[in-house]
């Protein structure tokens, strides 16, 4: 990377406990705007700890987070006032998560949840609200005269592509995803995979992905970092780590999905 762009989230050295249990150590990472990171790792190894930590939904026991704002750029996201930190959740960073109605609200139609946030920013125009759902409806590949239709009458990979526009309206500068393929059938997950990667090619964003499969991460990362126990164990280019291991319990992750 240049050395004259400015990353989108740098974490130092951070440390995080639940209780005693130490869940994430000496965790350090720089990304860039454009560059999709894969954190790899098995189920409770703290991937999903740790991207909390970098949307500020959880405080690091130890250590720093700087995140892209878009007025004055990198700011520690643990010195945020409580009011920032939710107005840039819903402007400048945006969260995937595995379980779709985790993050729709299930009462009101695929269209108002699109556009949620932008009613929450100050946007009343009906009209216009309705021409931006239909656009985003369209981006997602879902079928626009599903405006209308309650969350409920959707299927899991529906419902994860209105969770996709439901976030990415707010052209994010740094976006986290966590498992977001990993509920679905495998026909659904590729079509998914594909959507997310043409959507992410073709916005600048900054993408930390987080997944328990090493294929989802080969198909959309640039670089992929392998965690064990709460810790990057190695890290590098997607092609280097996945071709040619450097750490055994890299390679033994490599070797048991050949
Ligand atoms: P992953 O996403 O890699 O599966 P998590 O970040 O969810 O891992 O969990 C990492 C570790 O933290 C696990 O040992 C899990 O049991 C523990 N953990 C996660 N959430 C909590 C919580 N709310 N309270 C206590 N321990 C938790
Ligand atoms: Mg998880």
């Amino acid at each position: 990377m240049p050395v004259n762009i400015q990353p989108a989230l740098v974490a130092r050295n951070l440390y995080f406990h639940f209780g005693k249990q130490p869940v994430i150590r000496q965790v350090s990472l720089e990304l860039y705007p454009g560059e999709v990171l894969a954190i790899v790792g098995e189920s409770g190894s703290g991937k999903s700890t740790l991207l909390n930590l970098f949307y500020g939904t959880l405080s690091p026991t130890q250590g720093a987070i700087q995140a892209s704002t878009p007025d004055l750029g990198l700011r520690p996201v643990s010195a945020l006032s409580r009011q920032t930190l939710r107005h840039l959740q819903r402007t400048a960073w945006g969260f995937v998560c595995q379980n779709p109605r985790d993050a729709l609200r299930m009462e009101i139609s695929a269209g108002g949840n699109i556009v949620e946030r932008r009613m929450i920013m100050g946007l009343r125009h009906y009209g216009q609200l309705r021409e931006e759902a239909l656009y985003w409806l369209q981006k997602v590949e879902v079928d626009p005269t599903r405006l209308d239709d309650l969350p409920e009458t959707f299927s899991g990979g529906m419902l994860q592509r209105l969770q996709i526009a439901r976030t990415l309206i707010s052209q994010p500068a740094l976006l986290y995803l966590d498992e977001p393929t990993s509920g679905l059938d495998v026909s659904v997950q590729a079509a998914l995979l594909d959507l997310l990667r043409k959507l992410v090619i073709a916005e600048n964003m900054a993408v930390v992905l987080v997944t328990h499969d090493l294929a989802v991460a080969r198909l959309l990362a640039q670089r992929i970092a392998v965690m064990r126990q709460g810790e990057i164990i190695e890290e590098g280019l997607a092609d280097q780590v996945l071709d040619d291991p450097q750490h055994p319990y890299t390679q033994l992750l490599v070797s048991s999905v050949l």
